[in-house]
């Protein structure tokens, strides 16, 4: 056969018959039985108390597992046995969100009715970009605009809000306004193109997400031209040590455009300090960009805002409600403070805009403002969960939350053998184990040992980040479940594994761990 005549093939024709697959696959009645076995496997999953962290297979013996899970019958019709192994495989090899072994990551177990909702709006999808494709989303977007304008202080009709897709896509949304507000023509021309005296560069925290890093490689702004603004002892941006490295960055002819803060950083969950750090970016006409992916959501309570302050005078701002307002991935709100800016990041748009466009339903339309062309309509689980149970659900949620980071923390602090890294500004808490005796040299690699085998022994699983070069244990409590009981339990498996760690490295018991006696029982009670 060859390629410039390609024979008609019957694959092509359409069919008379009617071809059952097609029956199988769009058939309301298995619609129906697919929903029921996935709620049932759902609520065992929420039922289930037992305390496990992840349990991780080699990536080759899970492609075989799902490979075998395509095998058999060609003309497939909808088996809903291998649906349900399909399921299985899914939930068995995943994080366990809703148990209380789960401290490691930012994910967070959804309010349920709002992950119900996601399925209707991939059943009846209503892509959000468009009025007249996703009308309820456009209108949302403005009630939620609403709410959270009224949460940080801002004036009425002052403001702007776009709901997009991730912290990632919003840090460039954010910084691509900013770029192109300081180097006009950057748009159309290029920044190699731009006038303006100075290479053109971004200021961060150390701490900054990675996400943020790489905005400079994206924006033709270079990774060289990077500024790394200095952290205080809290693991905040310090103003002072800030200013004068904006300072000696503009005697090196370096054009700082914009400084992107962090409201819960990364690593421990830090504010910076937002109020001084506005000051700091007026004095050098630069935008303020705040990712608040995760603390960003403290603005719905009325006892943690204040963590907050300054966030109502930055140019911009955006936090992820998949993360600490528990509705499913990806929800992400980004803030303006002045609406007239909101449009500027995809500029192409705004050069033609014109009557047709500046019409009441062109008005509502965000697709001029966010990246996406097909978007998820995510705005609506949130919505729905507020409109369900109140801004004061998540507020309680909240609050519980930080307090019982609090309270791991102080548990921590009283136990010899551990020490905090910090006070917990959130509910991240990093700390290291170190138990009397133990080289200096050791500390480091232990707690990477640590958390490779608590992830591997599967009842607890949290995380490690690195801290100005030493690694350090760290939980997030995302699970209103988990109690000091949890965090106690959880010591117990770190003191086990470090006992089993150490023997292996030094060859004998030399450390006095204490430890439960046969560490080959792994039982849900087991103490040390
Ligand atoms: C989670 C997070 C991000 C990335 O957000 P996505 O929604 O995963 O794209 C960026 N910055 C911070 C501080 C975060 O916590």
């Amino acid at each position: 056969m060859s390629f410039a005549h390609p024979e008609p093939t019957s694959d092509l024709m359409i069919r008379n018959e009617s071809p059952d697959q097609f029956d199988a696959a769009f058939s309301v009645e298995n619609f129906i039985g697919a929903i029921e076995i996935a709620a049932n496997k759902i609520g065992g999953l929420l039922n289930d108390q037992s305390i496990r962290g992840v349990s991780l297979q080699r990536p080759q013996t899970l492609i075989s597992a799902a490979r075998t899970l395509m095998s058999g019958d060609e003309k497939k019709l909808f088996d809903p046995d291998r649906f349900s192994a399909i399921v299985d495989l899914y939930l068995r090899t995943g994080i366990q969100v809703n148990s209380r072994g789960y401290l490691a990551r930012q994910f967070s177990s959804v309010v349920p009715v709002s992950a119900v909702f996601d399925l209707i709006t991939a059943m009846a999808p209503q892509p959000a970009s468009f009025y007249e494709a996703g009308q309820l989303a456009n209108a949302v977007d403005k009630i939620m605009a609403e709410e959270f304008g009224r949460l940080i202080g801002w004036p009425a009709g002052s403001f702007d809000m776009v709901a997009t897709s991730g912290t990632s896509l919003a840090n460039l949304t954010a910084v691509l306004a900013a770029r192109n507000r300081r180097l006009a023509g950057s748009w159309e021309h290029g920044v190699a193109f731009t006038k303006r005296k100075g290479r053109p560069a971004i200021a961060m925290g150390m701490d900054a997400h990675f996400s943020v890093t790489r905005l400079a490689g994206i924006l033709g702004i270079g990774q060289n031209q990077i500024i790394r603004l200095p952290l205080n002892a809290l693991r905040q941006i310090c103003p002072d040590k800030a200013a004068a490295t904006l300072r000696s960055a503009a005697d090196c002819g370096l054009d700082v455009f914009c400084i992107v803060a962090a409201a819960g950083t990364t690593s421990i969950g830090a504010n910076d300090p937002l109020a001084e750090l506005a000051d700091l970016a007026r004095a050098h006409d630069a935008w303020l960009h705040v990712d608040a992916a995760h603390n960003g959501a403290f603005l719905v309570s009325d006892s943690l805002r204040p963590r907050l302050k300054g966030l109502e005078l930055a140019d911009s701002f955006c936090l992820d409600a998949h993360k600490m307002l528990f509705v499913p991935a990806l929800c992400t709100l980004l803030f303006y403070r002045d609406k007239e800016v909101a449009d500027t990041a995809f500029p192409q748009q705004a050069s033609y805009v014109s009557e047709d466009r500046n019409d009441e339903i062109s008005r509502f339309e965000s697709g001029m403002k966010n990246f996406e062309c097909t978007k998820r309509p995510s705005i609506l689980n949130l919505w729905l969960v507020w409109a369900l149970f109140g801004r004061r659900f998540f507020e309680n949620k909240l609050n519980h939350l930080v307090a019982m980071t609090l309270s791991a923390h102080d548990y921590l602090t009283g136990l010899p053998d551990f020490k905090v890294m910090h006070r917990p500004e959130s509910n991240i808490l990093c700390f290291t184990y170190c138990p009397d005796g133990l080289p200096a040299f050791q500390r480091s690699r232990l707690q990477l040992a640590l958390r490779n085998r608590i992830r591997a022994e599967g009842r607890y699983f949290i995380s490690m980040v690195n801290l100005d070069g030493e690694n350090v244990l760290r939980m997030v409590i995302m699970n209103h479940r988990i109690g000091l009981e949890d965090i106690a339990g959880l010591t117990d498996e770190i003191r086990c594994c470090a006992r089993e760690i150490l023997e292996e490295w030094n060859g004998t018991p030399s450390l006095s761990v204490a430890c439960r006696e046969d560490v080959s029982v792994k039982t849900a009670d087991a103490s040390c």
